[in-house]
């Protein structure tokens, strides 16, 4: 069973209302272990001997429906599933796919170490952080356990991401496990043909493993009750990954199996794995970076926890990437920036001022906008809860009031600062123009409804 309210929760805990846990109260602390904003070990009192039944029957019924598994080690290490629901509008999906991007063993020192360098130093920035890479998956091509372990050396002494180690032949697997184990490497694949001498391993060295049965999900939970069956639960699913012709399937599996696992089917309740990398196998080139964003992107929405891609040209990685950061940023968040004013480049008494909303995805795209047409002006950003200019306007949070309240709060005299004593509203709040001009005493202008119009409007309006 499993618990989805606050007052089920609360039944387990102190209800001394003490504070400790930096909640009011028990009902409050309750409320967001609900939500996972919270963790159980943040009540110290739970952690007394007295309440360990309750801490462990807590444990139990807050686990998310889809295990949580976790590969790597220390700072880099990433953890996969943990969702308990089928749309993210219902709660929020948890823990992003990672992203392990392929090298091989087949490749001189200079390739891999190039390939690795290039995986792990990706970095693209979008609304106010950093999109990266999370993993390097190592396929073994040669068929050669020695040259298959040189290569795992290699990759481990290049990289701190997590690892996946990729063969069929568990004597192969065998040798990179003895080279990296202790960085707890995801291992591809335990199969029918290979299941018991792959089990063997992973009792051995505690590590996840991925179970594969392409386009056959009895198999794949046989698999599955036989690996829990010896005690082993770190498991990913991977039902196979097919493009063009055999999308449909695969994408029927995917569902039919997350599903089943959100229903509280629990022999197939792990992360799934999607291999869009497959694409190589039918295409080349631009055709195959093409059919493996195309897969990325698909099973990024719906269920891929991991995957294993091929394609690190921009082109391919920049799609899967952003409809990665859309599907997990949290719906419940809206994405904002500190309110305030801002100097873009070097602005002086003749300098516009701008104004704009706190809405992350707005001002990095006001602000990119400034910067790279070399505008120097303040931007002052209006606390409006993370919402967009239009919206905010419709729903009262961007108002007269607030802008005035956003100049008070920054100590910015507009009057003071500049000889124009002018703002610039932008485009979607034109309606807002008396109101501000009253509240605020300024002059009030409005600019474009895109701030990528805003260098041409300068152009023809601003002569102050
Ligand atoms: S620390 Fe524990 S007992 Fe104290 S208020 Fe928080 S949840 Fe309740």
């Amino acid at each position: 069973m499993k618990i989805n309210s606050p007052l089920q929760a609360y039944e387990y805990l102190p209800k001394t209302n003490c504070g400790d846990c930096g909640e009011p109260t028990c009902m409050a602390f309750a409320s967001h272990l609900i939500d996972r904003s919270r963790k159980l070990e943040e009540c110290p009192l739970l952690l007394d001997e007295g309440y360990k039944e309750n801490y462990d029957t807590l444990t139990g019924l807050l686990a998310p429906e889809i295990r949580e598994i976790t590969i790597g080690t220390g700072d880099h290490a990433i953890t996969i599933g943990g969702d308990d629901v089928l749309y993210r509008h219902k709660l929020t999906f948890f823990n992003k796919t990672a992203y392990a991007y392929d090298v091989c063993d087949t490749m001189d020192e200079k390739e891999l170490v190039d390939r690795i360098n290039k995986i792990q130093n990706f970095r693209k920035f979008y609304i106010g952080d950093f999109l990266t890479l999370d993993a390097v998956a190592i396929r073994c091509t040669s068929d050669d356990a020695d040259q298959f372990a040189h290569t795992v050396r290699t990759v481990t002494e290049t990289t701190e991401l997590p690892l996946v180690l990729c063969s069929l032949d568990a004597e192969i697997l065998a040798a990179g496990l003895l080279v990296a184990a202790d960085r707890r490497p995801l291992i591809y694949a335990a199969t029918t043909d290979n299941w018991r001498d792959v089990a063997q391993l992973v009792l051995a060295h505690h590590v996840p493993v991925v179970l594969s049965a392409p386009n056959d999900l009895d198999t794949l939970k046989s698999l599955a009750l036989t690996f829990a069956s010896i005690g082993i639960t770190d498991l990913v699913l991977d039902p196979g990954t097919f493009p063009e012709k055999g999308l449909r399937d695969s994408f029927e599996n995917f569902l039919k199996l997350r599903r089943a696992g959100i229903a509280g089917e629990t022999d197939i309740a792990y992360p799934l794995m999607a291999v869009p990398m497959t694409a190589w196998k039918e295409f080349d080139g631009v055709s195959a970076s093409y059919w493996e964003s195309v897969l990325a992107s698909i099973f990024t929405v719906r269920y891929g926890d991991i995957m294993i891609m091929h394609s690190i040209e921009p082109y391919s990685l920049l799609p899967e990437l952003h409809i990665r950061d859309t599907i997990y940023t949290d719906p419940r968040t809206p994405v904002m920036v500190d309110s305030g004013v801002f100097e873009i480049g070097s602005p002086d008494r003749r300098s516009p001022v701008i104004i704009t909303t706190n809405f992350a995805l707005t001002y990095y795209t006001v602000e990119s906008d400034l910067s790279s047409n070399a505008i120097d002006c303040y931007l002052c950003v209006v606390n409006t809860d993370g919402i967009g200019v239009e919206a905010a306007v419709a729903g009262g949070q961007l108002t007269a009031a607030k802008i005035k309240d956003m100049f008070d709060s920054a100590g910015f005299d507009v009057q003071e600062k500049t000889d124009h004593g002018t703002i610039i509203l932008p485009g979607l709040a034109a309606r807002l123009q008396g109101d501000v001009e009253d509240v605020t005493g300024l002059t009030v202008m409005i600019g474009p409804s895109d701030s990528g119009r805003i260098p041409k409007w300068m152009e023809s309006k601003w002569n102050c």
